[in-house]
This record gives structure tokens, C-alpha cells and sequence, in this order.
């Protein structure tokens, strides 16, 4: 397992993707998603050049963060149970698993003064019964409410692709997606921006980019899957 290998070979393929879509490298960003390893690998992630860190549980995430703050911005990636917010909430950059108005009132509650909580709104584009988030129909609603907890800032959408054989297919998944966000991003809401789009993963995030990716979470290909 070579970081740096990894991460060149990653930067690679997205460039020849942000080439056949037309798109600046430079308007995506790569998440580590260091879940699976070691702070070791993850302070290896960062040596080689990676800026942001992904965590989707409350230990591996305040451990991570322990260990590495000041030296990349960090995404708390996974659901987020509202008793666990006190403990992140000052800590970490960007929440991508807003998903219920119960979790925003509580982030409301714990925000820290003067600070803007940015979050990505989840959203269940494949209506598979196991993924989180809002279905589509709940999604306007749900953002235009939100302006209710000033803290919060919708900075973007997220969604997780349904795991397919053939990354090909997650393509509608992610093109809905991008449509979702434009049709926030032009309500023009002042707590809703909602310019980015945090999709792709290891298997599929070369589509994803093709798509609108501004943010691809990346943990097997990158830093591994165990160690
Ligand atoms: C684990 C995880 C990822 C990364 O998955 P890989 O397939 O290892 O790249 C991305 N997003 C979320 C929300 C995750 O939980």
C-alpha cells in the first residue's frame, strides 16, 4: 500500500475525466476516508498531498481529528446521531449526512457562537430501502426548512450510488443528483449556496466526476481498506 501511488493514479484518472466533461481539476476535491485505517495512514495520506479527511464514526473520528487537526479540513461522512453532534460539532468542517430536522436542531443547539455549520443534505436518489437520506419528493421542503437554524448552511447534496458491477450504471443516479442540486442552487436561498455535489466513491468515482462531482470520497483506493 502506497499512498502516494494511489493518490497520483487517482489524480490521473480524474483529470482525464474532468477533460471528457469539460470540467477544471481544480473544481474537485478529494476526501480520504480514512474509516478503515490507522492515524498512521492517515498522517501518510497527508504527507502525500491530501487536504480533506473523511470519518463516518464518532471514535476513528475525534481520534483522527486528534491526531491531525490543523493539517487537513474534516468531513464527518456518515449518519450522525444527534447526542453525537456536542462531541464534533466544534471539530469538524463539514457534515454530509443532513438528513432529518431533529439533527439540525440540535446542531442549532450545540453550534458554537458566530460559527456557520456547513452541511450536505443526503438524498436517496436509487430508493433502495437500505441507504439514508431524503427521498426526492421530501428534499425542497426539507431545505427550504432549514432556514429555521441559522446556524446551518447547505453547502451542497450527497448521495451514496447503489454498488453495481459496472460503475457505468451509477451515472443516472449521479446525473439526478446534479439535477437536485441545480434546482436548489437556483432558489437562491441565503442558507442554501448548495453549489457542491459530494458523490463517488472508490468503485465509481470517475463517473461521478463526469457528472458534477466537487467532492469524491475515497477510502479503498487511496489509503486501503484494512492494514
Ligand atoms: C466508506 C465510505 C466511503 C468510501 O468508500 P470506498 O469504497 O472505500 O472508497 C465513501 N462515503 C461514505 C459515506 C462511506 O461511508
Amino acid at each position: 500500500m502506497d499512498v502516494t501511488n494511489n493518490l497520483s493514479q487517482i489524480n490521473h484518472t480524474m483529470k482525464q475525466a474532468c477533460e471528457r466533461s469539460n470540467r477544471e481539476r481544480t473544481d474537485v476535491n478529494i476526501i480520504a476516508v480514512t474509516k478503515y485505517v490507522s492515524i498512521n495512514r492517515t498522517l501518510e495520506a497527508i504527507e502525500a498531498g491530501v487536504t480533506h479527511i473523511g470519518e463516518n464514526r464518532l471514535e476513528g473520528a475525534l481520534e483522527k481529528w486528534e491526531a491531525c487537526q490543523n493539517q487537513a479540513a474534516f468531513h464527518f461522512i456518515g449518519t450522525l446521531q444527534s447526542k453525537k453532534v456536542k462531541h464534533v460539532i466544534d471539530k469538524y468542517d463539514y457534515f454530509h449526512s443532513l438528513d432529518r430536522l431533529s439533527l439540525a436542531k440540535e446542531m442549532q443547539k450545540r453550534c458554537p457562537e458566530g460559527k456557520k455549520i456547513k452541511c450536505f443534505v443526503q438524498v436517496n436518489v436509487s430508493g433502495e430501502d437500505s441507504k439514508e437520506g431524503l427521498s426526492e419528493e421530501e428534499l425542497i421542503d426539507f431545505v427550504v426548512s432549514l432556514k429555521n437554524y441559522p446556524a446551518i448552511e447547505v453547502v451542497g447534496l450527497m448521495t451514496m450510488a447503489p454498488f453495481v458491477e459496472d460503475p457505468e450504471n451509477t451515472r443516472p443516479f449521479f446525473q439526478r443528483l446534479r439535477y437536485l442540486r441545480d434546482e436548489v442552487r437556483d432558489k437562491n436561498m441565503s442558507h442554501a449556496p448548495c453549489e457542491h455535489l459530494s458523490m463517488g466513491m472508490s468503485n465509481d468515482y470517475s463517473i461521478a466526476v463526469e457528472e458534477g462531482a466537487t467532492f469524491v470520497r475515497i477510502g479503498t483506493q487511496l489509503v486501503g481498506n484494512r492494514e
